[in-house]
């Protein structure tokens, strides 16, 4: 008798053993979909092995009922990369396989399951077909750092991993262009695979990749596509007729049979990170998948990670710079200027020296950014009376006031409500809006620059599909002078009359006690200041602080990475926090932060004497009550990352087990590699 291992979308440690009945034996093979029963429900699962030893008794072994031979089984890089992903971020395969497959072959087929089919394979991918692979010319010829990075990945052999560091605008997209050229002419059947954070807010990246490729055939994959398409897109990948993939951090787990090199542009930005149910890190993954498919990776950043500073440093990934903006054209000067709000403090939000700076753009009909990192009017509303201040119902945080509907916002659980007329507890009805966010200061630049056209881009102002574009192609064309907004304005186009760009509080994130609060803070800057420049005028970038010292934006004002990331891997070091220690963060979630705290107290307990691997107390999580639930967090880590992965696994069956046995339900979930905690 033959037996299918399969894994379906469910938490099971192992395999499922199925028969595999006579008549389904030719079409069924290793990578294969299926459709199997699991308690009363049919489910679509992944074939990962065919035996003939069933672990349990064969003639209790249910059967397979359908295998999916319509669609090509899926190849052994893509079983192990989905395995070592269950394995490392201690869910179960079927649990990452599964739901990484596209929605037409989730669930289980319908009667007209062919036909379906079809209509997604006819839909185009890319603006031809895979026969042809001529990539268009660029423009101009690269230049020699370019060159030189082009070479070293282009020369690499099997798996080896790159960091190109070069600022915004220094030309690492061209690089990636060339780069993916090179290996499509090399081998015909050849794929690419290239990860970016956010696929709306640079629809040039898509452009510009179509532009070069127009025969190649481009799959574009993220979760904003219809179910439909994102099928289409990813059998286009499957089946080879696009050569390259372009997509956010779920198209680390496209199919990609002939995956010849990755790219992961932007490889810091925290959207690589899965936010719920199986926390992997895209950029993570794609290096491992680089390992298994023994192909070359390319990271690429103005400001790398400090974990991918590291393994540069360590020799681990071949780095490769590039210092100087491409775009030819004169570069202007950016000078950036630390304006000390303990002497020139902020009215509506804006010191004097802001105010005077943009006034002056403006009448030079020169264009500015202003960039604040808080969406909303003011980040809360209190009463002059009695000290009541606006808060989330549901959760441990403030409730923001949001002028234009005159509501209340939590930004964390989307609670809303009508913004009260009086305060809620004494009944005076001088409410006062304190703080600032982007609507607050679209108000006070009205004020400050009478005439000016000056548009916002935050959360709320793109709620509506291609705002966003539309807002920054405003800008391009010279429609917008003065465009406000959160870290949104920092992405995307190149702003060609853009000569001042003003940061009005970064205070609140430099003195953040995230470990991590810097290198994003730092990040966030740097490309926000990038933003300044492009004209081949002077340009400015003013930084309101109260710390106008802080090392921090000494090493901004200097442009200068490296210091700054060197100086955070001693910080680091001396700490002993990542990358020199690894990290897991067990999570629980309860009604009474009591039962939360008490299920990872007993978890504590159950751990014993756990060797190398250290655990934390059990704390409420800084973000203490979410949507009405108690929040906290247990750390656990290690010098060694094979110790900290083999204590998970015994240790996390004595938590499911500590949990179960709780009442009432503790939820709990489990994080490896956190990246808050
Ligand atoms: P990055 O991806 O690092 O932000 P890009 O590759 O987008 O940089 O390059 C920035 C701009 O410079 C683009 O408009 C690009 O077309 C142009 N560019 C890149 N390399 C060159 C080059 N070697 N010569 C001329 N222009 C270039
Ligand atoms: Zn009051
Ligand atoms: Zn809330």
């Amino acid at each position: 008798m033959t037996i299918a291992r399969v894994v379906v979308d469910a938490p099971l440690a192992q395999p499922l053993e199925y028969a595999l009945p006579e008549a389904l034996q030719a079409a069924a093979q290793i990578g294969s979909c299926c459709v199997v029963p699991l308690g009363r429900r049919q489910v679509s699962g992944i074939v990962v092995a065919l035996t003939h030893s069933a672990t349990v008794d064969q003639a209790r072994l249910r059967a397979v009922l359908r295998v999916v031979d319509e669609v090509a089984p899926l190849d052994a890089n893509w079983l192990a990369l989905t395995a070592f992903s269950g394995t490392y971020y201690q869910h179960c395969w079927g649990e990452v396989a599964v739901p990484a497959l596209p929605p037409a072959l989730r669930t289980p087929p319908g009667p007209r399951f062919l036909a379906s089919l079809q209509r997604l394979r006819q839909r185009e991918v890319g603006a031809g077909h895979a026969a042809t692979d001529g990539a268009a010319q660029p423009a101009f010829a690269l230049n020699a750092e370019q060159c030189t990075a082009v070479e070293a990945i282009d020369a690499a052999v099997g798996f080896a991993p790159h960091l190109l560091h070069g600022v915004t605008g220094s030309g690492k997209t061209e690089v990636y262009l060339e780069a993916a050229a090179r290996r499509l002419a090399r081998d015909p059947r050849a794929q690419v695979l290239l990860l970016v954070p956010e696929i709306n807010l640079t629809p040039q990246f898509e452009a510009r990749l179509r532009a070069r490729f127009p025969h190649a055939g481009v799959a574009v994959l993220h979760s904003g596509l219809p179910a439909a398409e994102r099928s289409a897109q990813w059998l286009a990948a499957h089946e080879g007729r696009a050569r390259l993939v372009l997509g956010t951090r779920l198209a680390v787990f496209a199919s990609l049979p002939q995956l010849a090199l990755i790219v992961v542009d932007e490889e810091h930005d925290a959207s690589f990170k899965a936010g719920d149910g199986v926390r992997y890190s895209a950029r993570d993954l794609a290096i491992k998948r680089a390992q298994l498919a023994r192909v070359p990776v390319v990271l690429g950043s103005a400001t790398p990670a400090i974990e991918t500073w590291a393994q540069a440093q360590r020799g681990r990934y071949v780095l490769l710079r590039l210092a100087a903006r491409a775009g030819g054209g004169a570069q202007g000067q950016v000078q950036v200027r630390m304006i000390d709000t303990r002497e020139d403090p902020p009215q509506q939000g804006l010191t004097q020296a802001v105010r005077t700076a943009l006034q002056a753009a403006l009448a030079r009909g020169e264009q500015a950014l202003v960039f604040i990192n808080r969406r909303g009017y003011a980040p809360v509303i209190a009463c002059e009376g009695c000290g009541w201040v606006s808060q989330c119902v549901r959760c441990s945080t403030f409730a923001a006031y949001h002028k234009g509907d005159g509501t209340l916002r939590c930004h964390h659980c989307g609670w809303q409500a009508r913004v009260p007329r009086a305060c809620p507890t004494c009944g005076n009805v001088d409410l006062r809006a304190v703080g600032h966010g982007t609507q607050r200061i679209e108000e006070a630049l009205a004020d400050v620059l009478p005439g000016a056209r000056i548009a916002r881009l935050d959360r709320d102002s793109t709620r509506k599909r291609h705002a966003a574009r539309d807002a920054l192609d405003a800008v391009h064309a010279g429609e917008t002078d003065v465009l406000v907004g959160t870290q949104m304005i920092a992405k995307g186009h190149d702003f060609q009359r853009v000569t001042l760009v003003a940061v009005l509080n970064a205070d609140a994130q430099l003195v953040a006690p995230d470990f991590r609060a810097p290198e994003r803070l730092f990040a966030t800057l740097l490309q926000v200041a990038g933003r300044a420049g492009r004209s081949g005028r002077a340009s400015e970038v003013l930084v309101q602080t109260r710390y106008p010292t802080h090392p921090l934006l000494a090493a901004l004002a200097a442009g200068d990475y490296v210091g700054f990331a060197n100086q955070q891997l001693a910080e680091r070091e001396s700490a002993q926090l990542p990358p020199f220690v690894h990290q897991a963060l067990l999570t629980t979630e309860a009604r009474v932060m009591a039962h939360a705290l008490g299920v990872l107290g007993a978890a504590r307990d159950a751990a014993g004497d756990a060797g190398v691997v250290r655990l934390f107390d059990p704390v409420p999580m800084p973000l203490e009550r979410l949507a009405g639930m108690h929040r906290a967090q247990l750390l656990v880590e290690s010098r060694q990352r094979a110790a900290l992965q083999a204590f998970l696994v015994g240790w996390l069956a004595q938590v499911a087990r500590i949990a179960a046995e709780h009442r009432p339900r503790v939820r709990w979930q489990i994080e490896v590699d956190p990246q808050q905690i």
